[in-house]
């Protein structure tokens, strides 16, 4: 019997593979993705940045709603790393309010349906300076806000995850008021455990490595391959056929059983993201 299989992580672009990259995906037995926005080629310092590109991502999933059977989910929300673009031109107070804004309108689409996530936001996985970690977090603790508010999940890119900083973002949760399972850590290794993650609900990588471990400690996770469909770099990251690989390989070594294979790839994303938003389609 075929297999759920969801792929957490994924970006698309019209001038990459698009479309032929999810028929491959299909081809190969995946059955649904989060699809997150990417920085659009414009002035992020225009009032209508954020609007075009949500809205190029809305195009982008109904595109492939009407040319492929997977669910895709749509995440939508200002990258981490704009801000520090924006600093450069604007000064970090007015990149902090475009930025704010930028989350607001994210809040917006998804209320009256347009997309079904906020993500990725967060903040910078690199160091940065005291000042501009500041402002990243109170646009992080925004997005918990708006994500509660829209009774949504919100997806993170942050720093590599350790169990103490998973335990710090869950603490952030809880005074925002968003449930701790509805926060999702994109780019997480094998924190599957409750106390590594501390609630928070991890992605997991889908390195072998990884996938192997976070397997053998539940099933209280999700895979991704961050696929970034970049026609400049077309090895960069993992392939598009990375988490069906996976998943077969953790059913024929007899790593998981049928029901843990459902739980990873279609009752997670379905309890997270809204049951109908994952369809059993095939
Ligand atoms: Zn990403």
């Amino acid at each position: 019997m075929k297999l759920p299989v969801f792929d957490n992580h994924v970006h698309l672009r019209r001038e990459g593979r698009f479309i032929e990259a999810v028929k491959e995906f299909e081809r190969k037995g995946g059955t649904g993705i989060l699809l997150v926005n990417l920085p659009i080629p414009s002035d992020a310092t225009r009032p209508d940045y954020f609007d075009s590109m949500y809205a190029e991502a809305e195009r982008l999933r109904d595109s492939l709603k009407a040319s492929t059977h997977i669910s895709v989910v749509l995440a939508i929300g200002p990258y981490p790393l704009t801000l520090l673009d924006l600093a450069e031109r604007t000064g970090l107070a007015r990149a902090e309010e475009l930025m704010l804004k930028g989350v607001e309108t994210a809040a917006e689409h998804i209320s009256c349906g347009k997309a079904d996530v906020l993500g990725e936001v967060g903040r910078p996985h690199f160091d940065v300076p005291g000042e501009v970690m500041e402002a990243s977090n109170r646009i992080l603790d925004a997005c918990m806000r708006e994500a509660r508010n829209a009774g949504c999940a919100v997806v993170l890119h942050t720093e590599d995850p350790t169990p103490g900083m998973m335990g710090a973002l869950a603490l952030m949760a809880d005074r925002a008021g968003i449930r701790r399972g509805m926060v999702v850590k994109h780019h997480c290794t094998d924190l599957v455990l409750d106390e590594e993650n501390h609630g928070i609900f991890p992605s997991v990588t889908a390195s072998r490595e990884n996938v192997f471990s976070a397997a053998s400690k539940g099933t209280r996770f999700m895979l991704e391959t961050d696929y970034i469909d970049d026609p400049a770099r077309p090895g960069a990251f993992m392939g598009i056929g990375t988490v069906p690989r996976r998943v077969r390989e953790l059913s024929e070594s007899g790593r998981c059983d049928e029901s843990a294979l459902w739980k990873i790839g279609f009752e997670n994303p379905a309890t997270l993201y809204g049951r109908d938003r994952i369809v059993q389609w095939w």
